[in-house]
C-alpha cells in the first residue's frame, strides 16, 4: 500500500501543531513543535507569514490534518469519507469511528507501537493476531468483542514491551480492556465514541468540505 515516507515532522510544522507521528520523540523536548515552535518547514519556514485562511483553506487543511495522523493517502481517506456517508448517524463522527477501528490504530492505542506507522509495520510483519488469528491488514476494522493480542514469539519483543509499559501515560481509550494477566492482550469492548478521541479534530469541516 501506498504511503507518505518523507520526513514526518515536517508534516506537523505544515499544519501547525503536532500530529503525534514519531513515537516517543513526540513527548519528548526534542520534538522539533516544543523545540522551535509552529512555523512552517523549509529553509525559509521561519521567515513565512502563515496568513489568515480562507473557510476552504481552513477545511482544507483540518481535512489534510487528519490525513496525516491516521497515515492515510487522499484516495483511501476518501473511502473512508464515501462509506462514513453512507452509514447511519453524523457523518464526521463516522468517518472518525471507522478511523479509529483500523487495526494499526487499534494496536498503537493499545500500546503495542508508540505511534501508527510502527504499528502499521508491526501488522504488516504479521506480529499482530485477533482472536488467535494472523491479521496483517493495517485496515481490518475490529469489532466488538474482538481481542487483539501480539503473537508469542513477539511477546518479548523489548520495543513492543516498553512501548506498552508507556502507553499508560499517553492514555488508553476504554474501548480497549486490557484482558486479565495476559498483558500483550486487549478486548475491545465497546465501538469507540467521539469523545474518545481527545485530539483537536473539527470533523465537521471535512464534511463541509466533501460536500462541495
Ligand atoms: Fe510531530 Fe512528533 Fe515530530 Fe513533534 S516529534 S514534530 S509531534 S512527529
Amino acid at each position: 500500500m501506498a504511503r507518505y515516507r518523507d520526513a514526518v515532522c515536517r508534516l506537523c510544522r505544515r499544519e501547525g501543531s503536532k500530529l503525534f507521528l514519531k513515537g516517543n520523540r513526540c513527548y519528548k523536548p526534542s520534538c522539533p513543535i516544543e523545540k522551535r515552535g509552529t512555523y512552517p518547514p523549509g529553509q525559509h519556514g521561519k521567515d513565512v507569514k502563515r496568513g489568515k485562511l480562507t473557510g476552504y483553506g481552513e477545511q482544507l487543511r483540518e481535512k489534510q490534518k487528519v490525513k496525516r495522523i491516521y497515515g492515510m493517502l487522499e484516495g483511501q481517506f476518501r473511502n473512508y469519507f464515501e462509506r462514513a456517508s453512507r452509514q447511519r448517524g453524523i457523518v464526521g463522527e463516522n468517518l472518525l469511528v471507522l478511523l479509529e477501528r483500523r487495526l494499526d490504530n487499534v494496536v498503537y492505542r493499545i500500546g503495542f507501537a508508540t505511534s501508527r506507522a510502527q504499528a502499521r509495520q508491526l501488522v504488516n510483519h504479521g506480529h499482530i493476531r485477533v482472536n488467535g488469528k494472523k491479521i496483517d491488514i493495517p485496515s481490518f476494522q475490529v469489532r466488538i468483542g474482538d481481542v487483539i493480542s501480539v503473537k508469542e514469539g513477539s511477546a518479548k519483543n523489548p520495543h513492543i514491551l516498553q512501548s506498552f509499559e508507556t502507553a499508560v501515560g499517553r492514555g488508553r481509550p476504554g474501548w480497549l480492556e486490557v484482558e486479565g494477566k495476559n498483558v500483550l492482550s486487549c478486548r475491545v469492548v465497546s465501538f469507540p465514541r467521539r469523545e474518545d478521541i481527545t485530539q483537536s479534530i473539527s470533523e465537521q469541516m471535512i464534511v463541509e468540505l466533501y460536500s462541495k
